[in-house]
């Protein structure tokens, strides 16, 4: 009985929850970074070597996570379009233009990096790894 259970877990679909909370893209259970919180700095990039569920390998090859800054360019310009619609619609088109969008943006960017860093390397390895 406990190894159908085992068996049923290790086959479910991993949903797009398990993508924001950091888990494996294959089995949706084991956890990718070592620490849950991405504002722990020392620990922001410490990530397990395999899924402590499913057994995957999160770091297949050398220089895997490369390709990983163009998820992390792609995640900052959606981001900064985002804040840009929103300034436009609070503050209108021409203020949204202004040295004090780019500056706020520009903030906020640094202060969500770490989170960013994280989601570009989780889009990364799930690209790559997504249960069809
Ligand atoms: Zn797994």
């Amino acid at each position: 009985m406990i190894q159908h259970e085992q068996v049923t877990n290790h086959l479910m679909t991993p949903t797009a929850s398990d993508f924001f909370a950091g888990k494996c893209p294959r089995c949706g259970q084991g956890k990718v970074f070592v620490s849950s919180n991405p504002f722990n700095i020392r620990k922001m990039a410490a990530m397990h070597e395999h899924c402590d569920h499913c057994n995957l390998e999160f770091s297949p090859e050398t220089g895997f996570y490369w390709g990983a800054t163009y998820m992390s360019y792609a995640i900052t310009v959606a981001f900064s379009c985002f804040t840009f619609a929103i300034s436009t619609v609070a503050f209108g088109f021409m203020n949204s233009l202004s040295l004090n969008y780019v500056l706020v943006n520009g903030i906020l960017l640094v202060l969500l990096s770490p989170v960013f860093f994280r989601f570009s390397r989780l889009s990364w390895l799930w690209i790559f790894y997504k249960r069809g």
